[in-house]
């Protein structure tokens, strides 16, 4: 038994050190500045949010399957999302594509309260047990369509989206407030990339193409479905 707590506790240590080489190496050593954002990043233990399978492999900078054709995004790129979107720790976030939760603990780090929503029930609810288990307590998870948004708890000061929709959601840019931003992959297949969105505080829009990348295509539930 006393062996048995060793080894866990070891094994702990292990991912904590693995943590740490990764936001030096592959987070911080590529570029990314923002010291509230490292710190979250050396802080969430990502190892917690991926399959059992996948847990050795949780500390490097690749994504990772979760299950239901999601996957949990590369460390760098949730790194790199989350400077880009600017934080503040008074901000209200939206994000929609909850996945494993990872990138909504990450926020919640970053901001006062973050609402996300995802279209997989099973996924959602996983994601609400494992971030309450884990003590991230302002985060709101529910089961819906991300195109909608949630009208409910609008104006957001930041969005992000970790599905690719083709283009930006009109729905989304109206839940966003005067001077808020929103970054999202945005594009069909393999020809995605990032865009920041700025809402001017006179209203109009201003966009910002980023990096090139490759996530999952936010679905189009048909309008009968479950969700919502
Ligand atoms: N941010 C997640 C990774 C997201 S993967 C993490 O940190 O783990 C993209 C997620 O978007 C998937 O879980 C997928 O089910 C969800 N998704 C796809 N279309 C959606 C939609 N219309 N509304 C809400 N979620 C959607």
């Amino acid at each position: 038994m006393m062996l048995l707590l060793v080894f866990l506790w070891l094994l702990q240590d292990d991912f904590a050190v693995r943590r740490a080489r990764m936001v030096e190496e592959d987070i911080a050593g590529r570029g990314i500045r923002d010291p509230r954002v490292l710190r979250a990043m050396r802080q969430v233990p990502r190892h917690e949010f991926v399959l059992p399978e996948h847990r050795t492999a949780a500390y490097e900078d690749h994504p990772l399957p979760i299950g239901h054709g999601a996957t949990i995004s590369q460390p760098f790129i949730v790194a790199y999302m989350s400077e880009a979107l600017r934080v503040e720790p008074t901000h209200k976030v939206l994000e929609v594509g909850t996945g494993s939760g990872y990138q909504a603990a990450i926020l919640s780090l970053l901001s006062r309260q973050v609402y996300t929503i995802e279209l997989v029930p099973e996924l959602a609810e996983n994601a609400a047990r494992r971030l309450r288990r884990l003590g991230y307590l302002n985060v709101q998870v529910r089961v819906g369509d991300g195109y909608k948004g949630w009208p409910e708890a609008a104006p957001f000061d930041r969005i992000m989206l970790t599905a690719a929709p083709d283009d930006v959601p009109q729905e989304l840019l109206d839940q966003l407030k005067p001077g808020g931003r929103l970054v999202a992959p945005i594009g069909k297949g393999l020809n995605q990339y990032l865009v920041a969105v700025d809402k001017k505080a006179d209203g109009s829009i201003v966009r910002q193409r980023l990096l090139d990348v490759r996530f999952v295509p936010m679905v189009r539930p048909r309008q009968t479905g479950a969700a919502h």
